[in-house]
């Protein structure tokens, strides 16, 4: 793994690094109910803090995608206790394979007793488990409630004017976090060649054998297209659909199902029904120079997105938002626990997000997956927080 020289702006930690009075119940105010936000709002809850999540949207949920979960998302929804509900419906192909104009390229068997274990499911799905967890723990979640800023010295700033102090303050607004750019830190973006629109589709055409499996796929002729299928719960199955940007005919919504189908004729009964369905994003990465100023950490998308080529953006947010809370509670410095915090997560998010950069920028997965020991360094690692030998895993469907 590669590493880098850490930088220390002590200067920052001085801000507002009063300890709490014994036996205070320390309280974090959090921007954002994604899966970086609702993480963090349940992992300190656990550990006795009083949170408090604002949401810009009007309702609680997830757009209309499917999402991959690797081990380690998985052990980390299990400390959330989440995990329950989430493998309880979520599809567990038998194998995972490449195909490129036709042939296959790589297979391998996943889940089961073997050692890859990668589960997928509607984001909604996913989504509902983790709310389901903060419900159950009486976590205050605020709808239409939008942040615009916060203060180093912790104090998050919302849409009209309210000022809300806390001891700690979280930045999980996502890849355009407004919470993060009000702190003025720098931020590097990169965008990728290729833009993906995401779908789910009746999977009622495609049952038994090999469309149990995840099947990523790829035609380089006559143009360069990639499906990736994942079968996720309650007969819904996944798309996503990546074609290079300049490519205008297939990188657009609403989908030209001619251009598609013509290139993946056995998955034409599922593209005739897309319509005018779809999200479309472009491949993105977000680099922070550091993840908190004083009593703000940023977690999630909004310290570092990346592009989906390892499955491991949801997965690193909530991994390294229960870490956080592990860390920041009982710290007397919050502002330095934060550093800590990030001393401790960033080599391995920073390789993981460098890799799957290098896997957007070379589409090397078209020539089959790339879960070598540098790839898949993320999936195999056991979160900080998690109890190894809690993690059960689940027969499909139990
Ligand atoms: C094409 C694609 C496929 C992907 N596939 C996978 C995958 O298979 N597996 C995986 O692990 N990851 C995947 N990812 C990455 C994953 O989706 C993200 O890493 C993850 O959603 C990040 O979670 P988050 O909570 O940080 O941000 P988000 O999910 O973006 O959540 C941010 C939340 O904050 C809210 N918000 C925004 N602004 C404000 C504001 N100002 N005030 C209050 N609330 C606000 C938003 O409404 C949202 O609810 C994929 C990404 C892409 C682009």
């Amino acid at each position: 793994m590669r590493r880098r020289p850490r930088r220390h702006r002590l200067g920052w930690a001085t801000a507002g690094a009063h300890p709490p009075a014994p036996g205070r119940i320390m309280h974090a105010e959090i921007a954002g109910a994604g899966f970086a936000g609702l993480a963090a709002a349940i992992a300190l809850h656990q550990r006795g803090w009083s949170v408090r999540v604002h949401e810009k949207e009007a309702e609680l949920r997830a757009f209309g995608a499917g999402i991959f979960i690797w081990e380690n998302g998985q052990r980390v929804l299990q400390a959330l206790g989440a995990y329950e509900d989430v493998a309880r419906g979520a599809h567990q192909a038998p194998a995972y394979e490449t195909r490129r104009n036709g042939r296959c390229v790589s297979y391998q068997e996943i889940n089961g007793d073997n050692p890859f274990l990668l589960q997928t499911m509607t984001r909604q799905h996913l989504y509902s488990a983790i709310i389901a967890a903060a419900r159950r723990r009486g976590i205050e979640i605020l709808t239409r409630s939008e942040a615009v800023g916060a203060r180093p010295e912790g104090v998050l700033e919302l849409a009209g004017g309210r000022r809300l102090e806390a001891d700690l303050v979280i930045a999980a607004d996502g890849v355009r976090s407004a919470v993060r750019d009000s702190l003025g830190r720098p931020c590097a973006r990169h965008k990728y060649q290729d833009g993906i629109v995401r779908v789910l589709v009746d999977r009622a055409p495609f049952q038994g054998g090999s469309w149990e499996h995840v099947i990523d796929f790829w035609a380089f002729e006559p143009r360069t297209l990639r499906i990736l299928y994942a079968p996720c719960e309650a007969g819904r199955l996944y798309f996503a659909m990546m074609a290079p940007r300049e490519d205008k005919e297939a990188a657009t919504l609403p989908i030209k199902p001619e251009v598609w189908a013509s290139v993946f004729p056995m998955l034409e009964p599922a593209i005739r029904t897309i319509g005018s369905r779809g999200r479309y994003d472009i491949y993105e990465t977000t680099r922070l120079e550091s993840w908190s100023a004083g009593r703000v950490a940023i977690v999630g998308d909004a310290a570092h997105a990346l592009p989906p080529t390892l499955a491991q953006g949801a997965c690193l947010a909530m991994m390294n938002a229960l870490s956080l809370a592990v860390l920041v509670t009982g710290a007397a410095d919050v502002p330095a626990a934060l550093q800590h915090w990030e001393a401790q997560e960033r080599p391995l998010t920073d390789h993981t997000q460098a890799r799957s950069a290098e896997l957007a920028r070379t589409r090397a997965l078209g020539a089959g997956m790339q879960w070598d020991d540098v790839g898949l360094v993320a999936a195999r690692h056991i979160p900080f927080g998690t109890r190894p030998e809690e993690f059960v895993r689940r027969p499909p469907g139990a």
